[in-house]
């Protein structure tokens, strides 16, 4: 059987998706490309908005009905979350909540013999039938969404949770398949040691993705995260290390840690320190997404002084105002994140390592004043930004902010926010990029970009990205010849030779 991965979302379902990949090539199937080729179809879903569940949906109205389609991902948690919520929240607060649903627990389902395990099953096959299982089973009986789009999508065949990603072989020989796995059964699916993880194809044999931990337990008010990946559990940190152990000595020289507070976990600086003193190649250590309260001396002493911990720090703010800050619940004041950003900073002065800082903003959040904005604005100068994903407030259904706030920034407002930003944010991109001129940065080579000049028809440029994550085009002076010598995946020196807002330009040496 052939099958393929459609991924929506972030780093993290990259990661998932490489885990399923493995069952599924133990189970003696194909992975391909194209969709066209595929037996089976899996879509990998996100849904921290609307717009990604709706995207799942649309791809599913456009795909040949001769093809088989499971789905897993956040799409099908959330749903399922908000099941329980539906039914439970009359009585208990969310606290309440934590032992149902996707949290902890065994959930009950409504038919567990129409597909999937049943507890009892699930009981017998267990690989430690002693341990206490913190992990839930469930099957499509117990999730709405699944009738919903069987019945309007009949070639929708599974539904599985990503947790039990290890279970999938007792799953497809339950709705049918032939199966005969040679791998392990496992409940713990962050144990699944995928071959490659990148999210591109063409540098899969370079760059992984390690998650250190799953869920969240922030409960942002704006975020469906939470319910849609569960509370935050850590992963043990020889697992990790394993993991990373086993691509280093397969070739890979970028790692990226992942979690959703990555810096939370209560070992990360001896996860990032283990992993830096692995014997091999590694190049480039990086991690996703961290948080200002959870950074501590240790973690910036590092950034300071090995040369591969990567010069780069992707640090939501969502707002520069307390007051909305506090509605969020993020947990820190706008003058905590000003002296976080003051510390990144100093590392450039005591030691020479300019780090780069990203951030995610969220615009026209309930209640959000002209003035809370203008906070907002005054701390992106502040902060320098190198790049700011923007969003615009939208209501997630099931999160604290759909249930207890008013969406009431106008759309108009909303976007006339987001173009003010962006006009700062350009400028202050630019800026920095015309500070990077003359340096010369070690380079990832993820594409060879034809030339669009016609003078040089035939020449190649390349594109990829510096280790502090800037997106960089570059020429190879010396090599212009069609098709060029040097390949993707491969590290580069290049000098700076431009910079405008979001990119460099640059020429190769050595
Ligand atoms: S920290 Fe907040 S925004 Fe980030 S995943 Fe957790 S709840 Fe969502």
């Amino acid at each position: 059987m052939k099958f393929t991965v459609i991924v929506f979302g972030c780093q993290m379902n990259y990661s998932d998706t490489a885990r399923i990949k493995a069952v599924l090539m133990h189970c003696g199937w194909s992975y391909v490309e194209m969709i066209d080729e595929a037996d089976v179809v899996i879509f990998d879903t996100c849904s921290v908005r609307q717009k990604s569940e709706d995207k799942v949906t649309g791809k599913l109205m456009n795909l040949d009905p001769s093809k088989k389609v499971w789905i897993t991902g956040c799409m099908i948690q959330h749903n399922l979350r908000n099941m329980v919520i539906k039914r439970k929240t009359q009585k208990k607060s969310i606290k309440g909540l934590m032992g149902v649903g996707n949290f902890v627990g065994t959930v009950e389902t409504i038919a567990p013999d129409v597909i999937g395990l049943t507890n009892l099953e699930i009981e017998e096959r267990r690989p430690k039938p002693s341990m206490e299982s913190n992990v839930v089973y469930i099957n499509h009986a117990f999730n709405p969404m699944f009738h919903t789009l069987h019945t309007t999508y009949p070639h929708v065949e599974l539904f599985f949770r990503i947790d039990d990603t290890g279970f999938l072989p007792l799953m497809m020989q339950r709705i049918g398949y032939d199966v005969h796995f040679d791998g392990e059964l496992t409940n713990e699916y962050t144990a699944i040691i995928p071959s490659s993880t990148s999210m591109h194809a063409a540098t899969s044999q370079i760059s992984a993705f390690i998650p250190i931990s799953t869920g969240c337990s922030q409960f942002c008010a704006f975020c469906i995260v939470p319910y849609a990946r569960g509370v935050e559990k850590y992963l043990d940190v020889d697992q990790i290390v394993a993991e990373a152990k086993h691509h280093i000595d397969h070739g890979i020289q970028e790692i990226t840690l992942l979690g959703q507070i990555v810096n939370k976990h209560p070992r990360f600086v001896e996860i990032c320190q283990r992993i830096l003193d692995l014997p091999g190649s590694l190049q480039w250590l990086r991690y996703t997404s961290p948080y200002p309260t959870f950074y501590d001396r240790w973690l910036l002493d590092l950034h300071a002084s090995d040369p591969r911990m990567c010069p780069h720090i992707h640090m939501p703010l969502q707002s520069g105002s307390d007051r909305i800050l506090k509605k969020m619940f993020r947990g820190y004041t706008s003058e905590q994140f000003r002296e976080f950003v003051d510390q990144i900073r100093a590392i450039e002065a005591s030691h020479g390592r300019k780090i780069s800082i990203t951030s995610d903003v969220i615009v026209g959040f309930c209640d959000e004043t002209e003035e809370d904005f203008q906070q907002t604005l005054d701390l992106v100068e502040y902060a320098r930004f190198d790049m700011i994903y923007i969003g615009k407030y939208s209501t997630r259904p099931g999160t604290y902010a759909a249930r207890r706030y008013e969406d009431d920034v106008s759309q108009a407002v909303k976007d006339e926010r987001r173009e003010r930003l962006n006009i700062i944010l350009k400028k202050i991109s630019t800026d920095n990029n015309h500070g990077e001129i003359g340096k010369t940065k070690k380079v990832l080579i993820t594409k060879k970009v034809r030339q669009w000049d016609s003078k040089a028809v035939g020449q190649y440029d390349y594109s990829g990205y510096t280790e502090d994550m800037k997106h960089i085009t570059f020429h190879d002076q010396k090599n212009p010849s069609e098709g060029g010598i040097l390949q993707v995946g491969q590290f580069v020196d290049v000098l700076v030779t431009g910079g405008e807002s979001f990119m460099l330009r640059g020429e190769v040496v050595g």
